[in-house]
């Protein structure tokens, strides 16, 4: 039997709920989506009391379904103004789904003036929230390690790092990995963790001891589905297992991790390099996946046993992907960072023109302690390169700019825990790029056009992940793609946004999308795993769609048009090397994507 459990933090009170029937097929960001279109003015302040959090692990969370534990967060977004569900690994999404939580609703805010700090225990139970002025203003290493010597359990943890309680706008909502080892599985987008900030929360743990998860209607069904989506999973050679029968390197996700893109997305030339000038970095090969996995394998060889670096780690119990890594120092093997995802390697690493691996993984390792989203903390860090306050490839002065962030005195500091939009037009810089006031990703445009028309069209701001058409347009899977030009992309990025919407509801990782794309039997293994869990049929697309179409709502009422479904101006002026095109497409064609919703 599944629960809601509803927080009110201006009576630090709360209340078990059962799950209310309009929302009994609804998880993860159908869930967020809907409890916010539902019970938020979208025009609120977002750091005021009007706003709510709403956090739901997937609907398959808590089940043996492979690589289904994601935990979707939601709350109108301080940086873009409009709906944000973000979407992180860790393991609070396995043990809320171990509880049989569906969601928690987080609302209202202590009183103002209030100095006090608190945090949420939630267990089979009980829920309890307490005081933890202890915790405020210290990293999140420090953080994590104090909560899991306090709690036994090995408990999920998510919540707000030093920028969050600062209310910074590129703050993220931080999560623990299995080991406890990094704070590093983010909800890192929109700004939510300024939002937790401003309701004085800094953790909520998650004790899934003696919970009883959910359990599917149809088992026999769920079974079947779930056999089949993981016999397409390791099969396939994006998200395949880490070594084939004959004992050599397989998965490429599982050896090189996501950042197996930083050598692809520049050979196709759709790598943004000094904020987004090219579209090659001659140092994309010295800090790319395959870096990472001869860094681990030397270190590994050095120090044997006390040697820390990973490839092929999971983030959430049941994960049969594996795309995680874990980054030693080359000198010592400890951990630096983990994981170095490829959207931060790019974020803090080819965008500035940085180049050395160490200096990328510490930048991502300070960003994970201060609870900063890499890539808007990169792209702010590219605005300041713009605006003369740092020079392009300069590794020790952003490390040195960023730890100004730890000095609540520091205008540098500040800066750059606000945001792309707020430093590039502080600091008097015409390129900044962003959709929605949110920063772009690790794709190019305007040779990926069909990732351009996501970035424009999606109700999140500029997010790869609401719809990955680099797919199709780069990695060719579901058929080669050659030219971009020839695609029609309005058709493309709605058929990416509306299955990503149903993957981010169930709780599935968008990676299953390479072995589900390419075989049907992974696809429909998919479909049964859902069905089977509901007992009822449920379509992809409409499923999918219909997330959508309450999102786009929200933000209509918060005032957006479809001026807003736009890239920056320099997108369509300067064309980008190596191939020297611009963003063609129209804005009938982004406004066809969403015309009948
Ligand atoms: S594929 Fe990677 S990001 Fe996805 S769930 Fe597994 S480890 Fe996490």
């Amino acid at each position: 039997m599944s629960r809601l459990l509803r927080i009110d933090m201006s009576s630090l009170s709360h209340k078990w709920m059962d799950v209310p029937s309009k929302y009994s097929d609804f998880a993860g960001r159908a869930f967020t989506s809907s409890v916010l279109s539902d019970e938020v003015d979208p025009t609120c302040d977002p750091l005021r009391e009007g706003n709510k959090i709403v956090i739901s692990p997937g609907l398959l969370a808590g089940t043996s379904a492979p690589s289904s534990g994601r935990l979707s967060i939601g709350a109108k977004s301080p940086l873009t103004g409009g709906i944000k569900e973000s979407n992180a690994g860790g393991l609070t999404g396995t043990r809320l789904g171990q509880l049989g939580i569906r969601g928690i609703i987080i609302e209202g805010m202590p009183p103002a003036g209030t100095t006090d700090w608190y945090s949420i225990y939630i267990s089979k139970d009980k829920c309890e929230i307490f005081k933890s002025n202890e915790w405020a203003g210290i990293g999140l290493y420090e953080l994590i390690k104090k909560i899991w010597d306090k709690y036994p359990g090995r408990p999920g943890v998510i919540g707000c790092g030093i920028a969050g309680q600062r209310l910074h706008i590129g703050a993220g909502i931080f999560g623990n990995n299995m080991e406890n080892s990094d704070p590093g599985r983010f909800a890192g987008r929109g700004g939510l963790g300024a939002v937790m900030g401003s309701k004085r929360i800094i953790a909520i743990i998650s004790d899934g001891r003696g919970g009883e998860g959910p359990k599917p209607k149809d088992k026999e069904r769920f079974d079947r589905g779930r056999k089949a989506l993981t016999e397409a999973l390791q099969n396939h050679p994006v998200t395949g297992r880490l070594t084939d029968d004959e004992g050599k390197p397989f998965g490429g996700l599982a050896n090189y991790g996501t950042n197996i893109l930083q050598n692809i997305i520049s050979e196709a030339g759709g790598l943004p390099t000094h904020g987004f000038r090219d579209g090659r970095f001659k140092g994309a090969a010295k800090i790319s996946g395959e870096a990472v996995h001869e860094l681990v394998d030397k270190t590994r060889e050095k120090f044997g046993d006390a040697a820390e670096g990973k490839y092929g780690h999971p983030c959430h119990p049941g994960c049969v992907m594996a795309c995680s890594n874990v980054v030693p120092y080359e000198d010592t093997g400890k951990l630096q960072v983990g994981p170095l995802e490829y959207e931060s390697a790019w974020a803090l690493g080819a965008n500035l023109d940085i180049d050395s691996l160490h200096d990328v993984a510490e930048l991502n390792r300070l960003c994970n302690d201060l609870g900063l989203d890499t890539i808007e903390t990169g792209n702010t860090l590219a605005m300041m390169m713009e605006g003369g306050l740092l020079e392009f490839g300069d590794g020790p002065g952003a490390i040195a700019a960023l730890k100004e962030a730890y000095d609540p005195k520091s205008p540098i500091g500040r800066l750059i825990c606000s945001g792309t939009l707020i430093a590039g037009r502080t600091l008097g810089v015409t390129r900044i790029p962003v959709v929605k006031g949110q920063a772009l990703p690790a794709y190019d445009p305007r040779p990926i056009r069909g990732i351009g028309v996501t970035y424009a069209t999606t109700p999140m701001g500029a997010d790869h992940t609401a719809g990955y058409t680099i797919a199709a347009e780069i990695l060719g899977v579901k058929g080669k793609i050659s030219d971009p030009r020839d695609l029609k992309k309005a058709d493309l990025s709605r058929a990416f946004q509306a299955t990503t919407a149903y993957i981010d509801s169930v709780g599935y990782c968008l990676f299953i999308a390479f072995a589900i794309l390419d075989n049907d039997d992974g696809f429909q293994g998919m479909v049964d795993t859902v069905n089977g869990f509901l007992g009822k049929e449920i379509d992809v697309t409409e499923y999918g769609l219909a997330v959508i179409k309450k999102e786009r709502e929200f933000n209509r009422r918060a005032g957006f048009t479809e001026k807003d479904d736009r890239l920056p101006e320099f997108f369509r002026t300067e064309p980008l090397p190596p191939h020297n095109v611009t963003f063609d497409v129209t804005d009938e064609e982004l406004d066809a994507v969403f015309k009948d919703l």
